[in-house]
């Protein structure tokens, strides 16, 4: 199907952006990767009357270490996350994430940034990034703002990020020792949106501790899912398989599926427990590599 027409905006910098962004409101949606936008469109689910193309600014695309953070830019590209030495040595979580999401040629264009700001529970980085403590940089008029992962996914297919904001980075807390994560995905074929997913990142200390536990959950909720009181369970205790299952437990608990297409609720809500389960061991695992 052929997209409704739209007028093709091409800024060069990021305060052209916003002054196109500023001039035309709600009218107007950011393309970056298109791999969800024109879907819909297609579809005529959305219908913006202005694309304004942020491929071409410069400066978007980086994976780097800087001031304890883990910075990547918002038109980083899925394939470049996967062909990082970085990522590969440091971050396996967010390689277990980039390598699950859609095929090839999607990873190609598709960005990280146009994944979170998508807002759509079904994505896999923002459980990941749940996990991880991340943090978002919206770049609009007023200039940087930083939003904290928790705060960003507000309802269905809605961010934090308002209409002139764009999103420039994401900050994650960089791999400190004794630190690892997880994630996996049950998808019904390869390159499927998951029919459930988690996320799990830990930092033990010398005795397997727990010191700090992140848990996020995907296309289980309405938005990407926090298992916060499965992550108090685990916090200051051993991660052993007892604790591990029943932490698993109250991460099911916290899922809040729907029956559709993909599967009965009750059957989502044991794919959580169980991917929990062997999210927490494997992310333990190389936490104390
Ligand atoms: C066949 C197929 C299978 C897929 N499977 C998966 C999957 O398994 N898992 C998964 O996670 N994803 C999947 N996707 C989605 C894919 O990863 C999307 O590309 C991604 O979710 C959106 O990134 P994008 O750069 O393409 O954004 P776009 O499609 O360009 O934009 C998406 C939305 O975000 C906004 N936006 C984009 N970038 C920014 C920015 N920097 N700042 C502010 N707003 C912005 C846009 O205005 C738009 O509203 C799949 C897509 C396809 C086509």
């Amino acid at each position: 199907m052929i997209p409704p027409a739209f007028e093709y905006l091409r800024p060069n910098t990021i305060p052209e952006a916003i002054a196109l962004l500023q001039q035309y409101g709600e009218d107007a949606k950011i393309l970056s990767g298109g791999q969800s936008l024109i879907p819909m469109m297609k579809l005529r689910l959305a219908r913006p009357a202005y694309l304004v193309d942020i491929n071409r600014i410069p400066g978007l695309s980086y994976i780097k270490e800087e001031a304890d953070f883990l910075k990547i830019g918002g038109s980083t590209r899925e394939a470049e996350l996967e062909g990082s030495p970085l990522i590969r040595s440091k971050y396996p979580i967010i390689l277990d994430t980039v390598q699950v999401i859609a095929d090839p040629q999607v990873r190609n264009l598709a960005t990280v940034g146009g994944n979170l700001a998508h807002g759509d529970p079904a994505n896999d980085h923002p459980a990941t990034m749940l996990a991880l403590g991340a943090q978002v940089v919206a770049t609009g008029p007023q200039g940087e703002r930083v939003i904290p992962i928790d705060h960003f996914f507000l309802s269905l297919f809605t961010t934090a990020l308002e209409p002139d904001e764009i999103l420039t980075e994401i900050r994650i807390p960089a791999a400190v020792a004794r630190s690892g994560g997880a994630y996996f995905k049950l998808e019904r074929k390869v390159g499927d949106f998951a029919t459930a997913a988690v996320a799990a990142q830990v930092t033990v200390d010398d005795k397997g501790i727990a010191q700090k536990v992140g848990i996020g959950l995907t296309n289980v909720g309405p938005t990407p899912i926090r298992a916060t009181r499965a992550e108090d369970f685990l916090r200051g205790k051993k991660l052993d398989q007892p604790s591990m299952t029943e932490a698993s437990q109250l991460a099911a608990q916290e899922s809040q599926p729907s029956t559709d297409l993909r599967g009965p609720a009750e059957y989502k809500r044991a794919l959580v427990k169980e991917l929990a389960r062997r999210a927490l061991r494997h992310a333990l695992e190389r936490a104390g590599r």
